[in-house]
């Protein structure tokens, strides 16, 4: 086994049927390879050995007892730091939450152990999920494992990068307005923000929780399709998960996708898109042209507003889901004379520059007498942005955009300036706020090598179509455009 091999689940799974690897010595093989990689790539806030030692066992003995095994046994697994595991560091990117351990997993983490997935630890990611870059982040950001002077994209910079460096056979990430979807694209690796209610956010920090959804990071369509297949499902925990049946998303790839017709809105391909991206994703249009689907042009007119409407709505959710850290129920306290100077001190200290500029803007869109000018505002153009996808989706069975108008940039590059950060979100906030699902896979590389990403977005609940589309675009080579 060479010591950077990508292992996909069906591998894993066949290497453990055929007695090639243990599921033990595959856990070791993957913590050699991050001790190698992690100083360098700083992927990795916290690792869980012991755990993923314990669970290795448990799969190897069902092995040794010629059980059948679960989908994903033996599987080693990277999770966003975000999402709550009992008792393992869970700091989501901040200083506010250093030496947290949560005293229970969350919904999607507990799903995946169940499946025989093993945790390797949490990885790193934006302060509260809140960036573009993993910048944010108090603990460094995190370098692009293809070229590692690039950001690796945010929030879920640590959670991509873990994969596409092979540090983790598949990855879980969350996503608010792009932060799975980003930076699939900026690593290279296909990427799913399921359908808003589709996985339990039980267990999952809040960031905004109207938008806030948890989702895979894997190497391929399949193996996406793998984990969300585990993942998925109404959960009595999470009273906005949806009752919704789960398909056997694996069994609905391979089918051609002769006759689909892909929604291309026209306007997105215009001011503001780098020309390199712009080319592969024309190119990517075409490679599914050939593979049977009809191009059809369409508008979504209110994008120009998604920008304004998502930067209101989740940070208004945000200053109210963050209100939370003051010093008395997580995290480290910074004492002071008084209750309110406590609270000034440790929120002051606890949280780092993006977040607090986004808890002032979320307080001031909420409060009185700008609640109807900016707030509500927002609330109303998110609604038109839905009917916008719903109305599309009247006349096409999937629409294809870009994930993101630029490549990954330079480390440092656009720190000074958070609306261009903010600005080139646009790809991605709306199916944020419509609440339907989208997945990104890689389509071509810049001339300087690097990823480009495809965005393939369904209606509510059609992460099968996104993912049978996916893949037949994977495997006919969307990768090499
Ligand atoms: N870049 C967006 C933001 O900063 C999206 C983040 C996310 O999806 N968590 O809010």
């Amino acid at each position: 086994m060479s010591a950077t091999a990508i292992w996909t689940i069906p591998e894993v799974r066949s290497a453990l049927d055929a007695r090639k690897i243990s599921a033990r010595e595959l856990v070791k093989e993957f913590y050699a390879r991050i001790e190698r990689r992690n100083a360098e790539l700083n992927i990795f806030l916290a690792l869980s050995p012991e755990r993923a030692y314990a669970q290795a066992d448990k799969v190897d003995a069902a092995i040794a007892a010629g059980d059948a095994l679960p989908a994903l046994a033996g599987v080693p697994v990277a999770v966003k730091d975000v999402i709550s595991t009992h008792g393992i560091p869970t700091t989501c990117g901040s200083r506010i939450l250093q030496g947290y351990r949560p005293a229970y997993d969350a919904t999607a983490v507990t799903r995946l152990e169940r499946a025989g997935a093993i945790v390797l630890g949490k990885t790193n990611c934006d302060e509260f999920a809140m960036g573009s870059s993993n910048e944010n982040s108090a603990y460094g950001p995190v370098r692009n494992p293809v070229a590692t002077d690039y950001v690796p994209g945010g929030s879920s910079g640590g959670s991509a990068a873990a994969v596409a460096a092979n540090l983790a056979v598949a990855a879980l990430g969350t996503d608010t307005g792009g932060s799975i979807r980003q930076p699939g694209s900026f690593c290279g690796v296909p990427a799913l923000n399921p359908s808003y209610g589709r996985v339990s956010r039980y267990g999952l920090i809040a960031y905004a929780s109207s938008l806030d959804r948890i989702g895979p990071f894997a190497h391929t369509a399949s193996d996406v399709a793998t984990v969300l297949s585990v993942i998925a499902g109404r959960d009595p925990r999470d009273s906005t998960s949806a009752s919704v049946p789960v398909p056997d998303y694996v069994a609905g790839i391979g089918k051609s996708l002769h006759g689909l017709r892909i929604g291309i809105p026209d306007d997105y391909f215009g001011e503001g898109i780098d020309p390199e991206v712009r080319k592969k994703i024309e190119a990517g249009i075409a490679l599914l042209e050939k593979l049977g689907c009809k191009r059809v042009s369409i508008r979504m007119p209110n994008t120009e507003y998604a920008i304004a409407a998502y930067y209101i709505i989740a940070t208004a959710e945000a200053s109210s889901n963050l209100a939370r850290y003051d010093g008395v129920r997580y995290g480290p306290r910074v004492p002071g004379a008084t209750l309110i100077e406590m609270y000034q001190k440790t929120r002051g200290r606890g949280f780092g520059a993006e977040v607090k500029r986004r808890i002032v803007l979320g307080t001031y869109v909420l409060s009185a007498g700008y609640y109807d000018a900016y707030y509500l505002k927002g609330q109303k153009v998110r609604t038109l942005i839905a009917r916008d996808f719903r109305e599309a989706f009247e006349k096409v069975d999937a629409i294809v955009t870009p994930t993101s108008p630029v490549p990954a940039f330079r480390l440092g590059e656009r720190t000074a300036n958070p609306l261009q950060m903010y600005l080139a979100d646009i790809y991605t906030v709306t199916g944020s706020l419509a609440g339907v699902p989208g997945i990104s896979v890689p389509s071509g590389k810049t001339a300087s090598g690097l990823p480009v990403g495809l965005q393939i977005y369904g209606p509510a609940f059609g992460e099968d179509r996104v993912l049978h589309m996916a893949h037949a675009f994977e495997q006919a080579g969307g990768q090499e455009l």
